[in-house]
């Protein structure tokens, strides 16, 4: 058997990432990620597809050393002192690039690693010894319209031999999110809705129904609440889109923080 078991492939992985509290906090959440990083195949390189960087266009990050983005306000000031020095991999990321059509075009050299990446990857590798890069979601714009659910999903579908080339694909965002009303007690009784959607969601997820998933809409009248923008939602949608037929699901973790996020993971393979 190799590295990566009998498949040859990386496992996937979607994770609800929630208040950057959780990057110093000490709790059954933390301590999933810290479980699933010693329970995972090692990667050659890890590639987070980011709820946090929102672009015109889908880019990858080819930097050597990405820098460490600080990317939330008003938290203590400890987080802000924390690095996550992790290698880049920009052989990979070009590899991305190239799955995308978009060859070294997608490259950017700016970005690096905003808070959907490092929050996690402190808890699941904290040598930060594992090169790792980003992906960006496209939020452009046409006629006022973002582009579909599934733009996202087929996008996402070209990215499937990533993970026979030991890359450990992660979605980073929340299933159920919505800030407007969030209560910062983080362990504060989560509001009907936001358990209800979450179960919603995670029956579909057992079901393998994607489509409903795509046409998160068809939730009924509390899907605005649950997902009120998609920037949080579409790296689950990225996640689906990998998964095989018949391949299993696995949740790694359930539960609600701060009222009204799930934080929800699941892993296929
Ligand atoms: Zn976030």
């Amino acid at each position: 058997m190799n590295a990566i078991g009998n498949s040859g492939r990386m496992p996937a992985l979607f994770i609800g990432h929630g208040s950057p509290m959780n990057i110093v906090a000490d709790n059954s959440y933390t301590r999933s990620l810290q479980k699933l990083g010693q329970e995972l195949p090692r990667p050659e390189a890890v590639m987070v597809i980011s709820a946090h960087w929102l672009t015109g266009g889908t880019y990858v990050t080819c930097t050597q050393h990405p820098r460490t983005i600080h990317d939330f306000y008003g938290f203590p000031q400890e987080l802000y002192r924390m690095r996550y020095p992790s290698p880049g991999s920009p052989e990979k990321a070009k590899a991305v690039a190239a799955l995308l059509g978009q060859e070294e075009r997608a490259c950017d050299y700016d970005w690096g690693l905003d808070h959907a990446s490092w929050a996690v990857l402190k808890h699941m590798y904290p040598q930060a010894d594992i090169p790792v890069f980003e992906m960006s979601l496209d939020y452009s714009f046409n006629e006022w319209r973002p582009k579909p659910v599934s733009y996202h999903y087929e996008l996402g579908q070209k990215l499937r031999t990533l993970r026979e080339q030991g890359v450990l694909i992660i979605g980073s965002g929340n299933m159920v999110h919505n800030l407007r009303v969030i209560d910062f007690d983080t362990d504060a009784q989560p509001f009907d809705w936001a358990a209800s959607n979450d179960a919603k969601l995670k029956a579909r997820l057992i079901e393998g129904n994607h489509k409903a998933l795509v046409n998160y809409e068809s939730i009924g009248k509390e899907a605005d609440l649950a997902v009120p923008t998609l920037d949080h939602y579409l790296p689950m949608i990225y996640i689906l889109a990998l998964q095989d037929r018949d391949e299993p699901l696995t949740f790694t973790y359930e539960g609600m923080q701060n009222a009204s996020v799930s934080m929800r993971g699941f892993r296929i393979g």
